[in-house]
């Protein structure tokens, strides 16, 4: 597998397989790679070929007292991990590459990026549509890769997708998760033994309300109640929310009618992860992806 740093030569690389009419894949993360990224491998994998992976630390998504600096960069493991799953090119631009003296260009998607996430991260998916426009626009890929993990986050790019008129398309791929439930995230090395016991209350919080959902319940203020109530029973945990969206606007729903997810985000000690249900009810029924 070869590791590409310079923007210049990625740019090189795909508008070669562009020209040999090939279909590329990109699957961008930060590293620290797991299972949940290596499901987005290896979709693109069957999708498309050359598949190329991008491994971008984005500064500018962090804000001032988050883990930028304690986020970790076992680099050697991800190459290797890479490299075992047969992708063709990881690009690993530094910093100063992708955002060279001078930098000064931002994309806002407007109203999506304000809620939720964006509350509590105040310029997060500025940064994140920034640099995942830049990748879009250096790799030009067929299909791009994204977790439904950072539901938020793949819609805003979505939506990015269609104002911008890029020639992408946004793949979600279903949340991966540890046999107790705890979906995949590299925030979850930060959790001691205790923590980490206690950090599956968001799948058991949102599986309660799955199973509220397919008894009947539609009603968003009950289902926030059994979220609320789960949440404060784990001495460690500490609820930032729990809300029930619109899947297209994440404008909060009364009653569940339409494409929805049950977000929540909750800090056990000092980390905070983020889980979600998807929801599309289908008449009296509902189909569910937890
Ligand atoms: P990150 O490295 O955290 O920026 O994540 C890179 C990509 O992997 C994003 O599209 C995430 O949504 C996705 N991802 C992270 N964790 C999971 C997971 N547990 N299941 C599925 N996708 C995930």
């Amino acid at each position: 597998m070869e590791t590409i740093r310079s923007v210049a030569w990625m740019k090189q690389q795909t508008r070669a397989a562009r020209t040999d009419q090939r279909v590329i894949g990109l699957v961008p993360t930060m590293g620290a790679l797991h299972a949940g990224h290596m499901a987005l491998v290896e979709r693109a994998k069957k999708d498309c070929s050359p598949v190329y992976t991008s491994i971008f630390l984005n500064p500018k998504q962090f804000g001032p007292k988050e883990d930028l600096a304690k986020y970790p960069r076992p680099i050697e493991a991800d190459i290797e991990k890479l490299t075992a799953a047969k992708v063709d090119g990881l690009f690993l631009p530094s910093a100063a590459e992708i955002y060279p003296p001078g930098f000064s260009t931002y994309v806002h998607v407007e109203g999506l990026s304000e809620r939720l996430e964006g509350k509590t991260r105040p310029g997060h998916f500025r940064g994140v549509s920034t640099v995942v426009l830049k990748l879009l626009e250096i790799v030009q890929p067929h299909y791009a890769y994204f977790g439904r993990k950072d539901a938020q986050q793949v819609r805003i790019i979505q939506q990015m997708v269609r104002d911008l008129n890029l020639d992408t398309e946004v793949v979600v791929h279903p949340i991966v998760r540890e046999a107790d439930g705890l979906a995949l995230s590299s925030r979850n090395t930060y959790l001691e033994s205790k923590e980490r016991q206690a950090a599956t209350v968001l799948y058991r919080a949102l599986h309660s309300a799955q199973a509220e959902l397919a008894k009947g319940m539609r009603d968003s203020l009950q289902l926030q109640a059994t979220l609320h109530k789960m949440i404060q029973r784990e001495p460690l945990a500490r609820l930032d929310y729990a809300e029930i969206v619109d899947a297209e606007t994440f404008e909060p729903v009364v009653r569940i009618s339409r494409a929805s997810y049950v977000l929540l985000a909750v800090y056990i000690g000092k980390t905070r992860l983020i889980d979600n249900l998807w929801i599309e009810p289908l008449g009296y029924a509902i189909k569910t992806e937890l």
